[in-house]
């Protein structure tokens, strides 16, 4: 841990390339694949873009599921312990590490925790569901989450920030909430999903559709249709604010997720009115907002 600070740079370039020759090899081996294994976005037929968005729905080797286990394991838990030896360096040079670098921390580590408890849940994302295993999926899990979702902790080393404890406190609060919103409503959809008469959403109000799943009208998904990205964009926020209001850097991860999570939900938007037609337009009848209830 105490090596890895100052290897940062050498890592991310390494993984950056070790993505690229990973996605080759999954794209020659998609070439052999069955048509029924193949994404319906990356079975273009151009190349490159195959490629990159990924041609095979769900490689596998054996039983083992390469796009399951990268999503989860790799980049999310050196994404950890990136922030720990960020964490214990600044310890180093300080003597303790700062509040702020402690919320960072802790907040990051509750995400990425979070994430592997509930590791089921990620079976009913549209990752798994409907993008192809490509490049996109491949760098984006194994380079860019640790290098890029680190930049508060590295940040926080270069540039140490005061942070009062009234302060703290509030961007405490402001998590919570975020992480309240965020998973309540992934569960609540993922157990309608595996048992839609589980007692605790089995009296929630629905819209039956035409291919005999049911969309969730009321609680979490009745508030806005995606409560998920709200509580994500919150928490992304709360992991900014310890890093004070003097630099841009800190804040990139809620500009960069804002803007994935709008084009996000507009493709999910695009699948889901072509898989529930007319039931998909009743629900953005009764739910009119996207993400932020009265204004998006
Ligand atoms: P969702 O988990 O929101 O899944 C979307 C799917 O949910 C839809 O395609 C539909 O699929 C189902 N659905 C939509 N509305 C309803 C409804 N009213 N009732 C029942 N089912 C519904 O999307 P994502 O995969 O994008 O996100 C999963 C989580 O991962 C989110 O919390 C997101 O914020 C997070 N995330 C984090 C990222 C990061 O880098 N930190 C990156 C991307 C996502 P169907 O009907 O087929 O079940």
């Amino acid at each position: 841990l105490g090596a890895l600070p100052g290897m940062l740079l050498p890592l991310a370039f390494a993984t950056t390339l070790t993505s690229f020759i990973f996605s080759l090899l999954l794209y020659a081996k998609a070439l052999v694949a069955p048509a029924s294994a193949l994404a319906p976005g990356g079975n273009s037929g151009n190349s490159m873009y195959d490629f990159f968005l990924g041609r095979e729905l769900n490689p596998r080797l054996g039983s083992f599921d390469f796009k399951y286990f990268c999503e989860l394991r790799p980049g999310l838990i050196g994404w950890v312990f990136i922030n720990l030896a960020l964490l214990m360096q600044e310890a180093e040079l300080r003597g303790s590490p700062s509040l702020a670098m402690w919320l960072v921390n802790g907040f990051q580590l509750l995400y990425v925790g979070d994430a592997l408890w509930y590791e089921e849940s990620v079976l009913t994302t549209m990752d798994i569901i409907h993008d192809g295993f490509g490049f996109m999926l491949v760098f984006g899990d194994l380079a860019w989450v640790p290098f890029t979702y680190s930049l508060q902790a590295q940040f926080l080393l270069y540039h140490p920030q005061p942070l009062g404890l009234p302060m703290a406190l509030l961007i405490c609060l402001l998590k919570v909430i975020g992480y309240y919103i965020f998973r309540g409503a992934n569960s609540q959809k993922n157990t309608f999903r595996k048992n839609p008469s589980d007692p605790s959403v089995a009296g929630l109000e629905t819209i039956p559709t035409a291919t005999g799943r049911q969309l969730l009208v009321s609680g979490w998904w009745g508030m806005v249709r995606h409560p998920n990205y709200l509580g994500d964009l919150i928490m992304a926020l709360a992991w900014s604010l310890p890093c004070g209001l003097s630099h841009l850097l800190p804040y990139f991860y809620v500009l960069y997720f804002t803007a994935l999570l709008v084009h996000r939900e507009a493709r999910d938007e695009q699948q889901c009115l072509q898989k529930y037609g007319r039931a998909w337009q009743e629900y953005c009848k009764r739910v009119p907002y996207r993400i932020i209830p009265y204004v998006y």
